[in-house]
């Protein structure tokens, strides 16, 4: 459907869980809380949402958390997921860690895309950033992915590690990601970091910086046409390269004006904007005293009311403005 602006929603983000079994800095800090089981979805009323959804004309789905993998039944989730009438692609974002156990299954379900999320290849800078060392694991998953044939992306913040290595060499957490496009069919995005949750005391490095860098570091770089997805990233080719360059600038490259998405957070509270808490509580509908047909028929109208409420554009710009005050691990990044 569209929205007040004129724009097509077809794109939701679920948010199955906020836990992960990482503690990236910017995302999961030490010390947070969990929010209790039973407040989150179960896995059948995450697919009636979904099946409202569909109807109101959502097509793609991108299962996100927390860490989607570290919640029993994921694979399962796609799987039915995929069954609906309308969905055309269900596509995951995992830290990796998890993922080498999983990808047969994930295979198995039909998902139709892997995002990896993966700010370095410096194996001491993942451990720093991550509180885990687990580099080695995640680098296996993806190859083992792109060898079974998975469409995979890499996603990585775009953040200036410099000061966090031993030796403090300029660029090279970034620049080392790239290599991973040289070797294997996968696109590397970068993605600017959100004033969000602990995301706000990690100052985003400028795409036009970035851009710059890449373009005197390999003067082989052209503007990539070719369409990758359903978002907003800006691609780069490299001679040589068997994967795109992508940026998908959300702080000095707004691109409200396409924003196709609404997200359900692992509570069931539908978010129309990042930034705002605007949005409707499904889990209420899920959860009434009604028959299910009338259950469904309310959900359906919740969310098409709320979709006709989604904001024109974020507020990053004006941080003052900002209503969202949880973390991206509850809201689903
Ligand atoms: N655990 C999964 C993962 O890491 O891909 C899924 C959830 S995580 C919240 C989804 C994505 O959000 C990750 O790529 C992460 O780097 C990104 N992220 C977290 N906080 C962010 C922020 N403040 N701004 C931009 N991206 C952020
Ligand atoms: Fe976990 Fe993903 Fe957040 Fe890292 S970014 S702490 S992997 S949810």
């Amino acid at each position: 459907m569209k929205d007040p602006w004129g724009r097509i929603i077809d794109y939701m983000r679920i948010s199955i869980t906020d836990r992960c079994n990482l503690r990236c800095k910017y995302c999961m800090p030490e010390g947070i809380d969990w929010i209790p089981m039973d407040e989150i979805l179960t896995l059948e009323e995450i697919a009636q949402v979904a099946s409202c959804g569909a109807l109101l004309g959502i097509r793609h789905i991108k299962i996100t958390g927390g860490e989607p993998l570290v919640r029993l039944g994921c694979c399962h989730l796609i799987r039915t997921l995929k069954q609906i009438p309308g969905i055309e692609k269900v596509t995951i974002t995992t830290n990796g860690i998890l993922l080498g156990q999983y990808l047969e299954s994930l295979k198995q379900a039909g998902i139709d895309g892997i995002n990896i999320s993966l700010d370095t290849t410096d194996r001491c800078l993942f451990k720093k950033i991550t509180g885990t060392d687990g580099l080695e694991m995640v680098l296996e998953s993806l190859k083992q992915a792109v060898a079974m044939g998975l469409p995979v992306k890499v996603n990585a913040v775009s953040v200036d590690w410099d000061s966090w290595r031993e030796d403090g060499q300029a660029g090279v957490a970034w620049k080392s990601l790239l290599e991973l496009a040289r070797t294997d069919p996968v696109d590397v995005r970068f993605i600017e970091m959100m004033p969000i949750g602990a995301g706000k005391d990690f100052p985003t490095v400028s795409h036009e910086r970035l851009l710059t860098e890449l373009k005197a570091s390999y003067p082989g770089v052209k503007r990539d046409m070719k369409v990758h997805g359903f978002g907003p990233a800006v691609y780069y080719t490299i001679d040589g390269f068997r994967g795109s360059i992508g940026f998908i600038s959300a702080i000095h490259g707004k691109f409200c004006d396409s924003c196709n998405r609404v997200r359900l957070t692992s509570q069931g509270y539908l978010k129309t904007c990042l930034c705002y808490e605007d949005g409707v509580d499904l889990r209420k509908i899920l959860r009434a005293d009604l028959p299910d047909r009338e259950k469904r028929i309310r959900m359906e109208q919740a969310m098409e009311e709320a979709i006709l409420q989604k904001p024109i554009a974020h507020c990053f710009d004006d941080p003052g403005q900002i209503t969202e005050h949880k973390g991206m691990s509850c809201i689903g990044g």
